[in-house]
This record gives structure tokens, C-alpha cells and sequence, in this order.
């Protein structure tokens, strides 16, 4: 099949909107994409005709529900290649499960003086959940730094793991540089000093394929709503043999195998272990719909269409004064940047005014808008349904700034 992103626009209802009197050009998916009809009517119709609390009754709207929830854990399965769908957690998104991990398996597992290992260019959800165990446990948090590309400074990687180190934890796509880590690299290594290693694909799933066996990665996050699918689902893949030794997390309904006042509580096992209470059912039907929207239209075409679009967005960026682009050129996804000295807030209330949608401030990376020594950037982010007339529009918009700020 060739891609057409006409044919995919057309999915996509929000993108005939107008806004401030222009068409919208919507480049902020990387904070969180659009939903094509086909997500929103699976969660419309599960609501309509198919809802009923799962698990808990053997009557057939709870039974359907139940199966449904499962087949969707199934085709997740499938979409990260995991060998089983019971490595699979339901959360509700990459920082619900940064955070399970790190309560569960970092909890029960880091000690007094050992060290986790992240980098220098993390989202906050993979950072601050680490330092908080780390605080919890006189446990150290190591960083590894950037080169002055803005990619891993990877020669520091050895010298930063030792026998004490039990997890590397490393985004697959920085959500600001749009660079892409050599995880596989990064895995080999860490396993070699016997660290287990967590890869926040937040920012990667959408761009290309993720095969977990193949990368042999410990964990690996996604949340639902970048992948065109529903916000308040995500996905944690954990291996087999570490999920089924991990402790529980919360407690509640669903996770457990027998209550009891006098003798307390066992647990069921894992995924379920770690899915306490009523879990969000619509939207992890609405996931499964996203999926399949995705796989349909296939990775690998949606990867090359993607491609040549940053690489023409890039080239007509570099035509805009004063504009600093940072990261390196080879990149998915985003494009953050600074025109000149003003302020990332005013370049992205100008382009709002001309109805194109960008992030700015801060990104959730601190530690990174340290790194180049700026208050806050812009980013323009690219998905599957946006065109080379949008790229056009952004760089005459910054270049028309330019022209009245100066
Ligand atoms: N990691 C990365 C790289 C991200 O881009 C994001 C979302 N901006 C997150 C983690 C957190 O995802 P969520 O807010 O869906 O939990």
C-alpha cells in the first residue's frame, strides 16, 4: 500500500479545524498526537454497547469486556513483539510506569550505595522517580552526559557503570532533540555489568517498529495517547521472569488471589498483579482500535513518509535568520529551536496567531534546557498526518517574525 496523507488526514476530523482564522497546522503530536475516527468510535461504541465492569461477573457484557481488554493486551504484544502477552501491564501512561517500576522492582531490589544510571537528556518522568528512590535508599544517581551534538557522550558509559549498578534507565527518542539512542548498544553494555536497563519509548513507538526481544531490553514504556490512540492508557512491558518476581505496587481489587482479615493476602499474578482497581476498559479498547490503525497503515511507510518530511522541514528551517536548531540533523519527530533571542513563549504566540500549533517552555527537561543554557525552546513536531505545506507555513511563519522582531 502507498501512503497517502491526504487518505490519512481525512481520519483525522480535528485537522479541518480553522484556528484564529487559518487553517490549523497542528505540529505538537509529540506532546500528545490527534485521534483518527477510528479510536474515537471504538471507545464510543465500547461505551454505547459494549460497557460493563470487567473481570468481576460471568455475565456476558462483563465476559465480552474482559475478552476484549485481553485481546488488546494481546495485540500490544504483538506490536512490541514481546514473547507473551502477560509481560504486558496496563498503566496509565509511560510515567505511571516509570513509576511502578521503580516502587516495585526498585523498591524490593536497590540497596544502600548502589547506583541507577540515566542521561543527561531524559523527560522528567525518567528522572525524577529515580532520584526519589534513589533519595529513599542512599542509592546514587549517575548521569550520562552530551556531546556538544546534542547526542550520548557513550565513551563515559563505562566509566559510569560498576558492580553496583542495577539499572540504566534511557529514553529510545529524546522528546526534545529527536535524536534516537543506540538502546540496542546501551542494553549489550549494561547487561555486561549485569543492570537491568528501562527504555522510555514515549517518543519512538509512533516512528518506527520496537521489537523488545530483538533489543532485549528489562523494561520498556509507551503511553497511548502519542500513538494516536486515547489519553489514560499506556503500556509496560517487563520480562517475564522480572514482572513475575516483581512485588505488588498498589493494592486493591483485581491484584489479589485470596483476602483474608486473619491470615492477610496473597496476589494473583503478574500483569493482573499490578492492575489494582477498575481499569480504564475504553480506553484500552480505543488503544487496541490505535494499534491496528498504525499497523494498517505500517510502520515502515509511515517511517519514510515521516522521514522525508523532517528532512524537508529541516532544509527549509535552515533558510530562517537567527534560528538555532538543536540536536543533530538525523532525528524523529521533533524539531526544537530559538529564533534569535526572543523568548520561545512569544515565537509561539505568533505562530499560534498564524494557526500553527508548537510547544514551548521547557519541555519537561530541565536538565537540558541546562545543558544549552536557555530559558525555554520551541518545538514543532511531526506525525504521519502532516504535510510539506505545513513545514512550508512554519518556515515562513518564524521567517516572518524574524522580519518584525527582528
Ligand atoms: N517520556 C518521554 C520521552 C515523553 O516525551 C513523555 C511525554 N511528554 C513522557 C515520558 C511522559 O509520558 P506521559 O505524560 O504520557 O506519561
Amino acid at each position: 500500500m502507498t501512503f497517502s496523507v491526504q487518505r490519512v488526514r481525512e481520519d483525522f476530523p480535528v485537522l479541518t479545524r480553522e484556528v484564529n482564522g487559518q487553517a490549523l497546522a497542528y505540529l505538537d503530536s509529540a506532546a500528545s498526537a490527534q485521534k483518527p475516527n477510528q479510536v474515537i468510535d471504538a471507545e464510543s461504541e465500547f461505551y454505547r454497547h459494549g460497557y460493563a465492569a470487567v473481570h468481576r461477573g460471568i455475565h456476558t457484557l462483563s465476559a465480552e469486556a474482559t475478552q476484549r481488554m485481553e485481546q488488546v493486551r494481546l495485540k500490544a504484544a504483538s506490536f512490541l513483539n514481546a514473547r507473551s502477552p502477560e509481560e504486558l501491564v496496563f498503566v496509565r501512561g509511560t510515567t505511571e510506569g516509570i513509576n511502578l517500576v521503580a516502587n516495585s522492582w526498585g523498591e524490593s531490589q536497590i540497596q544502600p550505595g548502589d547506583n541507577i544510571v540515566i542521561t543527561a537528556m531524559e523527560h522528567h518522568a525518567n528522572i525524577v522517580p529515580w532520584q526519589m528512590l534513589c533519595a529513599r535508599k542512599q542509592a546514587e544517581l549517575r548521569v550520562i552526559p552530551l556531546t556538544a551534538e546534542g547526542t550520548l557522550a557513550l565513551e563515559a558509559l563505562a566509566g559510569l557503570l560498576d558492580a553496583k549498578t542495577r539499572l540504566v534507565a534511557v529514553t529510545h527518542v529524546s522528546n526534545v532533540l529527536g535524536v534516537e539512542n543506540p538502546v540496542a548498544d546501551i542494553i549489550r553494555i549494561a547487561h555486561q555489568h549485569g543492570a537491568k536497563v528501562l527504555v522510555d519509548g514515549a517518543q519512538a513507538v509512533m516512528h518506527h517498529a520496537v521489537d523488545v526481544q530483538a533489543l532485549d531490553c528489562d523494561f520498556y514504556l509507551f503511553s497511548g495517547h502519542k500513538l494516536y490512540g486515547p489519553t489514560g492508557i499506556g503500556v509496560l512491558y517487563a520480562k517475564e521472569e522480572i514482572l513475575q518476581d516483581m512485588p505488588p505496587w498498589e493494592g486493591g481489587g483485581s491484584m489479589i488471589a485470596t483476602v483474608s482479615l486473619t491470615e492477610g493476602t496473597t496476589f494473583a499474578k503478574a500483569p493482573w498483579r499490578f492492575e489494582a482497581g477498575t481499569p480504564n476498559t475504553g480506553g484500552i479498547i480505543a488503544l487496541g482500535a490505535a494499534l491496528d490503525y498504525v499497523n494498517a497503515l505500517g510502520l515502515e511507510n509511515i517511517h519514510a513518509y515521516e522521514q522525508t518530511l523532517m528532512e524537508y522541514a529541516l532544509a527549509g528551517l535552515a533558510s530562517v535568520p537567527t534560528l538555532t536548531v538543536y540536536g543533530p540533523s538525523q532525528r524523529l519527530g521533533v524539531i526544537a529551536f530559538n529564533l534569535g533571542q526572543h523568548h520561545a513563549y512569544d515565537v509561539g504566540s505568533f505562530l499560534d496567531n498564524y494557526g500553527i500549533a508548537v510547544r514551548t517552555g521547557l519541555h519537561c527537561a530541565m536538565p537540558l534546557m541546562a545543558h544549552y543554557q536557555v530559558p525555554a525552546m520551541c518545538r514543532a513536531s511531526f506525525a504521519m498526518y502532516n504535510t510539506h505545506e505545513e513545514a512550508d507555513r512554519l518556515v515562513a511563519g518564524l521567517t516572518r517574525i524574524h522580519q518584525l522582531l527582528g
